[in-house]
């Protein structure tokens, strides 16, 4: 069989870890290829009060790459360098076009992305690259869509299977079992010091001004955020697992050939599974 070739298309260094890590490292053991598109530098995303927003940048490809690699990732992680926290002012014909650029060029058979359709998603970059993404996967094969890419060499590629994720999923239906893959999940996301820092005082903002008491969260350190970390995500995932039967989680609206399968429901010939 052919080896499947996957492109992650994200807002910032940690989405794909934090949303979909079990999994990309289960399709990089399964001898996927995978290949990350970050569309932002990522310069605001730290608490260090004296870091630039260009060390920062630095800071924070260096810290996509550590976790990548952890993950099985190309740490050849293609930037797109949109201006953090401002990407849905980039306009989305522009974006859309940054990231059919990037279909065609990596030529994948699996896109994941965050899901346009999912609601309450208060990040405006995670809205903005979800819009872009799913429209350049929706038409990355018709060849008259940015004629310009020709002249490159690019030619149109049609993504077969794409799975959405979101911190409110709607209509999810694929549930991928991570219980063998949690820990590598959890240490992907410790590559990312800067926005682990971050989680970990954001969640003490949260229990300070709720006025509820978790010790363990109150008093820890957020240059030791590992415990915190692996606590939150081992939660999430436990708790998105336990509806499938799986110890750990992660779940995502997955289309495959936008639907062609219930074509072939009632006979033998339902497409595989490998995950
Ligand atoms: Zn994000």
């Amino acid at each position: 069989m052919r080896v499947k070739r996957v492109l992650v298309i994200v807002a910032h260094a940690d989405d794909m870890e934090f949303m979909a890590g079990g999994t990309i490292a289960k399709m990089a053991d399964l001898g996927f290829t995978i290949r990350e598109v970050i569309a932002t530098n990522n310069e605001r995303g730290t608490l260090e009060p004296d870091w630039s927003t260009s060390f920062t940048a630095e800071a924070r490809r260096e810290e996509a790459r550590r976790g990548a690699k952890v993950l099985g990732v190309d740490p050849e992680i293609e930037f797109l360098g949109y201006e953090d926290g401002r990407l849905s002012e980039t306009p989305l014909n522009e974006l859309r076009e940054r990231c059919m650029r990037a279909i065609r060029r990596h030529k994948p058979d699996v896109l994941f992305t965050w899901d346009a359709h999912a609601p309450y998603e208060d990040h405006q970059d995670h809205r903005a690259v979800a819009w872009a993404a799913t429209e350049a996967a929706m038409f990355a094969h018709f060849p008259l869509y940015h004629q310009e890419h020709r002249d490159e060499g690019l030619e149109p590629h049609y993504v077969g299977e794409r799975y959405f994720f979101a911190k409110s999923p709607r209509d999810a239906n694929k549930t991928v079992d991570i219980s063998d893959y949690i820990e590598r999940k959890i240490e992907a996301l410790c590559e990312h010091v800067c926005q682990m820092e971050m989680t970990v005082a954001d969640l003490q903002v949260q229990l300070t001004a709720s006025g509820l008491e978790i010790p363990f969260l109150r008093e820890a350190d957020r240059k030791d955020y590992r415990p915190v970390i692996e606590a939150q995500i081992k939660a999430w995932a436990a708790s998105v697992g336990r509806k499938a039967g799986f110890a750990y989680g992660e779940e995502f609206r997955r289309v495959r050939f936008n639907g062609i399968e219930r074509w072939a429901r009632g006979s033998e010939s339902v497409l595989p599974d490998e995950l």
